[in-house]
């Protein structure tokens, strides 16, 4: 349910738009296909109604020649409609295609820019002192018998990885503390299905095709492996009408996410930085539409406390129009300073999506309500569905958190020492000490 109208009545907005946000988006093909489809459809109406209007007359008594004049008439209306129709199938089709590209509507505080003109929320903390020659994720995953990419390339191939001894514990600990740690703010924990439709992957705003794809896609079928818990909690009410009551909806979701990582290259993408595959903890939020921007700020300020309670120096970031996707209306990353790496790397993405998500997934509440004037005599009296708002932002995206722990709270001697709100999720551990 793109709104089309919408689109066609606010086209000088939707341009400026697409051009901030360095979309490729075709906005003049995407009205163009709108209107034939409107036509189309109204054709598609006016002959369906020419073929009831045969029907009825057929009911009635007729001499037998008049009878077979209305029975030809009827097939021919009959197989000119069903070619209508077809038309009317591919051209929806091509439409929705076209339309994925545009991009959501910007929240008019958003910088515009390009990556670069990313603005910056707030400072967190400050480097840890490491006064002696400090080594990256790889050499400490190799020094302390942690982390093994070179069996993996074996058997999978590059950037996929062991996580061995106390980086098990450590991965499964930083999972249980973040879905403790969420739980306790009233989100509902899930563990999601990790194969969904393509169908689903697209409507979340996803490109299942293509040839610089994020998503793999199982050969010989319509599903995917998905690159984020988003796209399967995303799916969980679609098609459906809420009660008002119901939301705002909280789930924090547990799943391994799986990304081509297509055109990904440099030094940035060593070791755990990229992966093909991780686990990943994501909060998920169904709102009404008024209230999104609210939780947009109570979902980083859930990132910002559980990174500050690691201890981590980060910095907030609003991100500029160039860097927002095709869903978002606004979204804030937390970066992260990575000793190994020497410099901040992200670690969290927090997106606003408004109704770009919900439009296409068929997610709608009931306003309990009716918002005008009192309901006009017979009219029913419940207020009309509205399209909810959806947001999503990472809770622990677990290999890079691991690149951060390892990396700030390594020791002189070579030691790991374990942050302190996660010993009691590792069997009371506090230093990973070589073997
Ligand atoms: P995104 O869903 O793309 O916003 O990613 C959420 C978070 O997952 C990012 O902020 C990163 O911390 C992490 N992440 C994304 N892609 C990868 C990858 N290929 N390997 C490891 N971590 C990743």
């Amino acid at each position: 349910a793109i709104d089309f109208k919408w689109i066609r009545d606010n086209k000088d907005a939707v341009v400026v738009n697409i051009r901030n946000r360095n979309s490729n988006a075709n906005l003049e093909l995407v009205l163009e296909l709108y209107e034939k489809m409107s036509n189309l459809q109204k054709e598609v109406e006016r002959v369906r109604g020419e073929r009831n209007l045969v029907a009825n007359k057929m009911k009635g008594k007729l001499e037998p020649t008049e009878r077979q004049k209305l029975i030809e008439e009827g097939k021919n209306l009959k197989e000119g409609l069903l070619a209508l129709e077809e038309d009317l199938l591919k051209l929806t089709d091509d439409l929705q295609q076209e339309a994925q590209c545009i991009p959501n509507m910007t929240h008019p505080d958003v910088p515009i820019g390009g990556e670069d003109c990313s603005t910056i929320r707030k400072m967190y903390g400050s480097p840890h002192e490491l006064s002696f020659p400090v080594k990256d994720h790889l050499q400490l995953g190799k020094d302390l018998d942690l982390i093994d990419f070179d069996a993996a390339s074996e058997v999978s191939g590059s950037k996929f990885y062991y996580l061995k001894n106390e980086a098990v514990m450590l991965e499964m600990g930083l999972i249980n503390w973040t879905l403790s740690e969420v739980m306790k703010r009233g989100f509902i924990p899930l563990i999601t299905p990790e194969i969904v439709r393509s169908s689903i992957v697209e409507k979340c705003g996803f490109q299942p095709r293509g040839t610089n794809t994020q998503v793999y896609s199982i050969e010989g079928s319509d599903q995917c492996l998905i690159g984020t818990a988003e796209i399967p909690v995303g799916g969980i009410h679609m098609n459906s009408i809420l009660a008002e009551s119901l939301l705002p909806l909280k789930y924090v979701a547990f799943s391994h996410c799986f990304r081509t990582e297509a055109g990904a290259a440099g030094t940035a993408t060593r070791g755990l930085y990229r992966v093909h595959q991780f686990s990943k903890v994501e909060m998920f939020v169904l709102c009404q539409p008024d209230e999104s921007d609210f939780y947009l700020e109570e979902l980083i300020k859930i990132e910002e406390d559980l990174f500050s309670s690691l201890g981590l120096h980060y910095k907030t970031l609003d991100m500029a129009t160039g860097d927002l996707g095709a869903p978002a209306y606004r979204k804030y990353d937390i970066e992260a300073w990575m000793p190994g790496l020497a410099r901040f790397g992200e670690i969290s993405s927090a997106s606003n999506c408004t109704d770009y998500q919900s439009r296409r997934l068929g997610i709608r509440y009931r306003p309990s309500e009716l918002s005008s004037a009192t309901p006009k005599k017979g009219k029913s009296s419940l207020a009309p569905p509205q399209f909810v708002h959806t947001l999503n932002a990472t809770a622990c995206a677990v290999p890079r958190m691991i690149v951060c722990l390892l990396e700030n709270y390594q020791q002189e001697d070579g030691c790991i020492i374990i942050p302190e709100p996660l010993r009691p999720y590792m069997g009371g551990l506090e230093l990973i000490a070589p073997k």
